[in-house]
C-alpha cells in the first residue's frame, strides 16, 4: 500500500476517525505500510489518519536506550480508550503532520488503555514517560485534534506565520 502522510493544513487532519471493526488483512497491508513510513521519517508515532485513512488505528515505536526503534518494540493500538490518567508533564513535542516544529505541550504523566491488536484482541496498557507523552499525542489525532491546538494564542500566532514561511520556501525551493 503506498502512503503518504498528510500535513497541516489540510483538512483530513480534522476528520474524527471511525471504530475499526474489522480486522483482516486490509487493516493488517495499512499497520505494515505505516511502520516504514514512520521510520524513514524518524517518527515515534503515526495515526492511521495521518496518512488518509480515518480509522481508529496507530503505531508507535518508543525509542531505546541506544535511541533505536527495533520493530520488537512496535505498538500497534487499534480502538484504544484512556480509562485511567493521573500527574502531569511537559514535553517538546513534534508532529509528522506538522514538520520541522516543535512546542512544549503539558499531557497526564501516567495512564491506563485498553485498546485491540490486529487480531481484534483486547489488551491492557499501563504507560508512563515518552510512551505515555506519545499515545495522548496521536490519540488527539483520532479525534482531529492537532498538538499545535493546544499552544496559548500568541504561541499559536506566531506558529502560524512561521509554518507559513515555511511552506513559501518549500515550495519555492
Ligand atoms: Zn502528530
Amino acid at each position: 500500500m503506498r502512503l503518504t502522510i498528510v500535513e497541516y493544513p489540510n483538512k483530513k487532519l480534522r476528520e474524527i476517525s471511525k471504530e475499526v471493526k474489522v480486522f483482516d488483512a486490509k487493516l493488517h497491508s495499512l499497520l505494515d505500510s505505516m511502520y516504514p513510513i514512520m521510520i524513514d521519517t524518524n517518527g515515534i508515532g503515526l495515526a492511521a489518519i495521518q496518512v488518509a485513512h480515518p480509522i481508529k488505528a496507530l503505531i508507535l515505536n518508543i525509542p531505546d536506550e541506544e535511541g533505536e526503534q527495533p520493530k520488537e518494540n512496535l505498538l500497534e493500538l487499534i480502538n484504544p480508550v484512556i480509562t485511567q490518567q493521573d500527574g502531569e508533564t511537559v514535553y517538546q513535542e513534534g508532529c509528522l503532520s506538522v514538520p520541522k516544529f516543535y512546542e512544549d505541550i503539558k499531557r497526564s504523566e501516567t495512564l491506563t488503555l485498553n485498546y485491540q491488536d490486529r487480531d481484534g484482541n483486547t489488551q491492557t496498557l499501563e504507560a508512563d514517560g515518552l510512551l505515555a507523552i506519545a499515545i495522548q499525542h496521536e490519540m488527539d489525532h483520532l479525534v482531529g485534534i492537532l498538538f499545535i491546538d493546544k499552544l496559548s494564542y500568541a504561541r499559536r500566532k506566531k506558529f502560524e506565520k512561521e509554518y507559513k514561511r515555511m511552506l513559501k520556501e518549500r515550495k519555492s525551493s
